[in-house]
């Protein structure tokens, strides 16, 4: 038996994707540009994507721009959002500590390059508040860019208050809302959103496909020069079927919200209660603000990485929401952002959900869980020391 449960990391595609997807591999091959009736045919076949992503977002077409995905969706609106403030002599960036490498990377770039950027600090709940963007945002800020809910703990932040303040500035607003897309609701117009990034691989469609959302009147800033293709704002010869297959799994996504967060949250919830259970557990973020397939714990005296391995080992596959993926040894900043010490955030585990997830495969988790957390606890140095007083537990 295999359980998935690393949804937050990537989705298995929908039927309704894979199948909307088959015909531009297959009869539709034609490249939009061309003239002539089968470049046409995928040209139509792009336009009515972008209708349709449009009016689930919100928004109309022309403020759609394709990307290869989400990386490449938020370095553009950052980097767009900074050259414009560059020309007004505005120079200042208001994010926050556990936004996603993509952000964070790009921002640590215009850091370089003359930018001040205030990296706000996030509340021991996973939390943001709009007041501390009031607090922080001045004359010079060009751009808020805040996440809509975290890769890592799965909290969701106000973003339409968030927005509320920015526009009341002047000053632009993203939102990476990756995590978000087909799992809430989103309106950009009522959320007071400027610009929105989008992955289809988190909601069940295709991977190296996203959104840029930018309001009308924002202009972006070219990251891949070349050809016409979008506006003129990113070269490159449409990925159609890839596209086909976001909107078909976007509108799916879109309209099973409802349906699949009684689903997902009564198994989130069952999952949260089971871990609990375990000595010395925490649960990571705010549970009432959370996504309704978010689960992330903290296991003193334990370390993520053997936990994952022991677990793929009982066919469960998870996630340590750490960033030891490149040998690097350093826990997550997403847990360090929100005060959980070195000792602690090693010992971390994500499970994120899906629709197809069931109440077994919940029960097993949980068993399987206590069983490998007990066993690494019982060969564990440093819970020795904690069990017999030497050190103290920090997670009571
Ligand atoms: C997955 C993810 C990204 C990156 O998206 P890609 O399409 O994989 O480039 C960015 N932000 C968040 C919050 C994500 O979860």
């Amino acid at each position: 038996m295999r359980i998935y449960a690393d949804n937050a990391a990537t989705t298995k595609m929908s039927k309704a994707a894979i199948k909307a997807m088959i015909p531009y591999m297959d009869e539709i091959y034609g490249n939009p540009s061309s003239l002539h009736g089968e470049g046409q045919k995928a040209n139509e076949a792009l336009t009515n994507a972008r209708e349709r992503i449009a009016k689930l977002l919100g928004c109309e077409p022309r403020e759609i721009t394709f990307t290869s995905g989400g990386s490449e969706a938020n370095n553009q609106a950052v980097i767009s959002a900074a050259r414009l403030g560059e020309r007004k002599g505005k120079k200042h960036i208001i994010s926050t500590a556990f936004e996603h490498h993509a952000v964070l990377h790009t921002l640590e770039k215009l850091a370089k390059q003359g930018f001040e950027v205030t990296l706000l600090d996030v509340h021991e709940n996973g939390l943001v508040s709009a007041e501390q963007v009031r607090e922080v945002i001045r004359e010079e800020t060009c751009l808020v860019t805040v996440m809509y809910a975290n890769n890592e703990i799965g909290t969701v932040q106000p973003i339409a208050e968030i927005g509320a303040i920015c526009r009341e500035k002047g000053v632009l607003f993203h939102t990476d809302a990756v995590q978000a897309v087909g799992h809430l609701h989103i309106n950009v117009k009522e959320q007071n959103i400027d610009m929105l990034s989008l992955s289809a691989h988190k909601f069940h469609g295709p991977k190296g496909v996203g959104v840029l959302y930018a309001k009308k009147g924002i202009a972006l800033t070219t990251l891949i020069e070349g050809g016409a293709q979008e506006r003129g704002k990113r070269a490159g010869t449409e990925n159609i079927p890839a596209i086909m297959g976001m909107a078909a799994a976007l509108e799916e996504a879109c309209a099973k919200i409802e349906e699949n967060t009684v689903k997902l949250t009564a198994l989130r919830d069952k999952l949260i209660v089971g871990l609990s259970d375990i000595p010395h557990s925490a649960l990571n973020g705010d549970y009432e603000h959370r996504l309704p397939a978010n689960v992330s714990f903290c296991f003193e005296g334990i370390e993520g990485e053997s936990l994952l391995l022991l677990l793929d080992d009982k066919g469960i596959c998870a996630s340590s929401g750490s960033a030891c993926t490149s040998g690097s040894l350093d826990p997550s900043h997403v847990l360090l952002a929100i005060g959980r010490v070195h000792d602690v955030a090693h010992g971390s585990l994500r499970l994120s959900l899906s629709e197809e997830n069931t109440e077994e495969e919940i029960e097993y988790i949980i068993k399987s869980v206590k069983e490998v957390v007990e066993y690494l606890r019982g060969i564990s140095p440093i819970w020795r020391d904690l069990i017999s007083g030497k050190k103290d537990f920090i997670i009571k």
